[in-house]
């Protein structure tokens, strides 16, 4: 088996690209059969994967090494040349739609419908008249993104970029947690005006794209560039009411208690990234233990996630260890022409680290699975709520195993990831409501924004007030919740693939081995469903019914309770 560091890479040049996409776009076009639209499109097909393994190969080369010169030049090259690819892909999605044979296509069974849906969805998030609209936009990201990478936290003497300070707050001692937020906010403060008025110019760009394209504002140009295909503002709404009137009253219950136990009179922000009172849960052994019980449960789990496993391990797929130069952050990624995924990852010793084999596992496993579906370019593995419900739920279907991770901690560790999941829904839901009201109202200033954004905290997370933490306490979380900069209406997809993921759960507690096959199911569908259709066939409810998370909730509860007596009768 070829090792992933031994992949060849050849840089698909921009001219080669374009050179064979025009000639593609022209046989759609004279296209004097259905058959000639299937052989250009399965040529686009294999023209995009020899793309997106070069760009993501490269990618992966300079991110595992950024000071290595050559990967370097050529992810620059494929950052410079990508939107003109993107140009004429959209030019040939267009002559895909144009097609008279379509309907032939649709009927006989060539291409399924919900391909040319989402042609249609793409085409309604773009449009050759905002072209540099975007590029502004795209410029306007990176001065946040890159005022947010290089913003210094003097805590204590020493200065920290921001995920160095957050450790700090999960601190068992509370000053030194209020020290990291009082710092965290006056930091931020002094970096305000940079941070208001930078959300105020793209809030502005974005409005102006949705109104040159004939929409009311932004939020339903939102909604397209994230390909939506099965639900749309109004079903977000029934979701939030849901989130209201059963997750948040749960919520609150159940971090008032764990406040008593952390023996706090008042639940505060900084209160909030802590659970036990002797501090959280972490892996017992490091990285050689943490792989060996992975590749033991995944062996035990099925067959096919043993043969996975196997794979990822013989392929060394997985890259796990800081070092100098590498990049500082993770991923799961695929090259698709090696039908081989990867994932990145720097361990730290904290539970985040058994999420890699969890989490981005899951993502990894979904990408092993659907490498050889016959819409996975089209339709890649589904929008990201699809996405996320693969490896979130991968990290509960793990439950029965992490003994192997945390060894007598794993009551401890399954109490603290079921909490943060339910009390993530309120979270999750404040930041897409936040955006679409900034989008609906685009002239608010920014004391209206930061009043709006209180209101939803004191509506959906009633329980802790952020009441004496500088800044923060005027509304202004948000403002290093990166994705309402850099990608909106890109959040509520964590919530509807965690109210999938705990369904999956609460079904695994039940009858593990027939949850675990519906989830397979699902995941190995990829995008060839929407959403919603893939809940139904797995026998899940829908997020936008009326009263979903009722049950969620009370059994959620029942097992929290569990899990709490428990750890009570070991202490
Ligand atoms: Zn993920």
């Amino acid at each position: 088996m070829q090792k992933v560091s031994q992949l060849p890479y050849q840089r698909v040049s921009m001219e080669a690209f374009a050179q064979e996409i025009q000639g593609i776009i022209t046989q759609v076009k004279e296209a004097s059969s259905a058959q000639a639209v299937m052989a250009a499109r399965d040529q686009c097909n294999q023209l995009v994967i020899r793309w997106q393994t070069a760009e993501a190969l490269s990618y992966m080369r300079y991110s595992i090494n950024t000071a290595d010169p050559f990967y370097l030049a050529e992810k620059d090259y494929y950052d410079e040349v990508d939107p003109q690819a993107q140009n004429y892909l959209l030019e040939y999605t267009k002559a895909m739609l144009a097609t008279p044979f379509r309907q032939e296509l649709e009927e006989s069974g060539a291409i399924i419908p919900l391909v040319f849906r989402s042609f249609e969805v793409e085409l309604k998030s773009i449009s050759p008249e905002i072209i540099e609209d975007m590029v502004e936009e795209n410029r306007v990201v990176s001065q946040y993104s890159q005022l947010m990478a290089g913003m210094e936290f003097e805590f204590r003497g020493e200065k920290l970029p921001r995920p160095m300070l957050m450790k700090y707050a999960k601190s068992p001692d509370r000053a030194t947690r209020k020290e990291a937020y009082e710092v965290l906010g006056r930091t931020l403060q002094a970096h305000s005006d940079q941070l208001d008025g930078l959300f105020d110019q793209l809030v502005h760009i974005r409005d102006r794209m949705a109104k040159k394209m004939g929409y009311q504002n932004f939020v339903e140009l939102g909604y397209y560039r994230m390909g939506r295909l099965c639900y749309g503002p109004e079903e977000v709404k029934q979701f939030r009411e849901n989130v209201r009137r059963d997750i948040v009253p749960l919520v609150a219950k159940l971090r008032t208690e764990v406040g008593e136990r952390l023996g706090v009179d008042t639940l505060r922000l900084y209160d909030y990234d802590l659970i036990f009172p002797q501090g959280d849960p972490v892996p017992q052994g490091g990285k050689e233990a943490i792989f060996a019980a992975a590749q033991a449960m995944y062996h035990d789990m099925s067959q096919e996630t043993g043969k996975f496993i196997d794979f990822m391990l013989e392929t060394e797929a997985f890259d796990v260890e800081s070092r100098k130069n590498k990049w500082g952050g993770g991923y799961c990624t695929s090259f698709p022409a090696y039908h081989q995924p990867f994932i990145l990852a720097n361990f730290n010793g904290t539970a985040g680290d058994v999420d890699v084999v969890t989490h981005e596992a899951g993502h990894a496993f979904a990408d092993y699975k659907t490498a050889e579906n016959p819409y996975v370019v089209e339709l890649g593995i589904g929008g990201m709520e699809t996405a996320e419900t693969h490896s979130m739920s991968m990290e509960f279907f793990a439950w029965p195993y992490m003994e192997r991770f945390f060894g007598d901690d794993a009551q401890r560790y399954r109490y603290m990831h079921l909490l943060d999941a339910l009390s993530f829904l309120p979270y999750g839901t404040i930041v897409d409501d936040f955006q679409r009201q900034v989008y609906e109202n685009p002239d608010w200033t920014p004391e209206e924004r930061k009043a709006a954004w209180r209101a939803l905290e004191a509506d959906f997370r009633p329980h802790i007030t952020f009441d004496g933490i500088p800044y923060l306490e005027e509304g202004t979380r948000w403002q290093y919740q990166m994705h309402i900069y850099e990608t909106p209406f890109y959040y509520i997809d964590y919530c509807l693939a965690q109210t999938a993921a705990l369904q999956f759960l609460l079904e695994s507690q039940k009858d593990y081995d027939d949850a675990f096959r519906r989830y397979v199911h699902f995941l190995s569908q990829g995008g060839e469903k929407v959403f919603t259709d893939l809940l139904q066939e797995a026998g899940l409810r829908s997020p936008f019914q009326e009263g979903a998370l009722r049950q969620v909730a009370q059994e959620s509860e029942t097992l929290l309770r569990k899990l709490q007596s428990g750890i009570e009768k070991k202490a």
